[in-house]
Formats: C-alpha cells, structure tokens, sequence
C-alpha cells in the first residue's frame, strides 16, 4: 500500500523550516466553542515558514476546527491567530488577504462540477486575482503539469478518478500562488490505489519549501515529510514533536493508545 511504501523509505527531504523569521502562523492560546461545547482549547503552535507539520487525533478532537480558524472559515472566540504577520480579526480586508495566501485542500475535492479541470483552476486568479485569462490559463496547466494531469484540462470533473480529482484541487490552491497550504484529510475519502498519487504531489509540493499543515493518518507520509507531528485529543494539543519521537515515543497514554488504533 502507499502508507507501507512511504514508510519503508527513509525520510528524503531534508527540514527547509526557517525557524529564524516570523513565524508563517501563530496560534496563541485559542479556544472556539460550538454553543457551549469547547472544541479548541488553549491552542498554541508557532508554525515556522517552509515549516512542514502534521496534525493527526481521533475524531472530533478538532483537528479541522484548527485548521478551518487558521483561513478563517470559522472564527475563534478568545486568544490570537496571526497568518503570515496578519492578525486574524473581524477585519474583512484582511479576511480577504488571508484567503488569498492559504490555499485549503478538502477531503471532498469541492470542485465546481459544471466547470472544467482548467475553468475551476482559472477562476479565482482571474475574478480575485484579476488576472488576464489567457495568463492565469497558461499558469493553470503549469500546474496541472506539476500535478501531472495536463491532458485532463479539458474534462470535467465528473469524468475523472478521486486521485484525479485531489491533484485538480491541489493545482487549483496553487494557481493562487499561496504562502501557506492547509490540507484536511486529502486522502481519507480515495481508494487506497489513489492514495499514493496524491501524497506523492504533496511531497513534491514540500520539496519546493511550501509552509504546509496536513491533517492526515497517513504516517508514511509524516514520516517522510513532517518536521514536526501534533497530536490532538478533545479539542488539546497533547502532544508534539518530530515523526521520529512521536512515533517510536509517545509519552501520554491518550497517544498510545490512539497510535495502537491506527498503526
Ligand atoms: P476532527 O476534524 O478532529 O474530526 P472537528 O474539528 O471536525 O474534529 O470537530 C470538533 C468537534 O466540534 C466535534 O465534536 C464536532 O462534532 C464539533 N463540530 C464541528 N463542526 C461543528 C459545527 N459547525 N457546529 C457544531 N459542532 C461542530
Ligand atoms: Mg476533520
């Protein structure tokens, strides 16, 4: 399977974190409540550029909650969110510069069914970026190169596999020339044959440096690619440090535990 082929591998890419600049994100003590359910609670991570982190945790232990309040699909309700110097607030000037320097990959590829491969990657950078069309559709197939599906540009979604669909998704993200990249389970809802594909572009995507945090259960890849590997259990981050420790040394019992179930 991919996970095993990826874990039998030693790690290849050497850490491009810059932990020396400004921190690409900072989460300071945030918490969120749903009603009266607290799902994060007193989060704090620093994430440094080019810094590549893996978030993994059971279900519902707020691993997209996180995620979602770093490009500001959800709002937080106390302590501090700043993306690439910029202060998470009710600001909407600055939600729209968030957006534009967080790409976000989804499970469910969210690809506009009705568009092509090529007009769901052209849109935003042509109606947000106000980039001429004949540019932002030479930029869309070198990505779609990069991804490695060029000659899918002209089908429609519909028509091509999950993997597929993921490395549109991910072209898609890139076409907005992103600092950052989040990724929420990219390959929980593919075939395991699909999987590799899709991990396999987001390597490459590390490799050029990109700052990057995966939720993900894939532990090849973390292993191959993580700096850094947190974990969270009900809304707390419980533990973090690098593949290697959090793998082969779990301190909590809550990770051992949760390491048993997916190892
Ligand atoms: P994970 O991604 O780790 O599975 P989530 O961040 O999706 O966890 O969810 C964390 C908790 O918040 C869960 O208990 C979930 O049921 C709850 N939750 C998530 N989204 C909402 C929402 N929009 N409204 C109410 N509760 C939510
Ligand atoms: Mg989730």
């Amino acid at each position: 399977s991919a996970t095993t082929d990826m874990a039998g591998q030693e790690p290849q890419i050497a850490s491009a974190a810059r932990t020396d600049g400004p921190p690409a994100i900072l989460l300071d003590k945030v918490n969120k409540w749903y009603g009266s359910m607290h799902v994060l609670r007193d989060i704090s991570l620093n994430v440094a550029q080019s810094e590549r982190v893996v978030v993994c945790g059971p279900s519902g232990s707020g691993k997209s909650t996180m995620i979602r309040c770093i490009n500001r699909l959800e709002q937080h309700q106390e302590g501090r969110i700043v993306v690439d110097g910029m202060e998470l607030s009710d600001d909407l000037r600055s939600l729209d510069a968030i957006r534009r320097e967080v790409g976000m990959v989804f499970q469910s590829f969210n690809l506009f069914p009705h568009l092509t491969v090529l007009d769901n990657c052209t849109l935003a950078p042509i109606w947000v970026r106000r980039m001429p069309k004949k540019e932002a559709e030479a930029l869309a197939m070198d990505y779609l190169e990069r991804v490695k599906i060029p000659e899918q540009a002209r089908k429609y979604p519909g028509q091509l596999s999950g993997g597929q669909q993921q490395r549109v998704a991910i072209a898609r993200a890139l076409c907005m020339k992103p600092k950052i990249m989040l990724f929420d389970e990219p390959t929980s809802a593919l075939d395991p044959e699909m999987i590799k594909e899709v991990l396999d572009t987001m390597v490459m995507l590390a490799d050029t440096g990109m700052t990057m945090i995966c939720v993900t259960h894939e532990m090849g890849f973390a292993r191959q690619v993580a700096d850094r590997v947190v974990f969270m259990d009900r809304g707390e981050i419980v533990e973090a440090g690098v593949p290697d420790q959090i793998f082969n040394d779990p301190k909590t019992e809550r990770l051992k535990t949760f390491l048993s179930q997916i190892l």
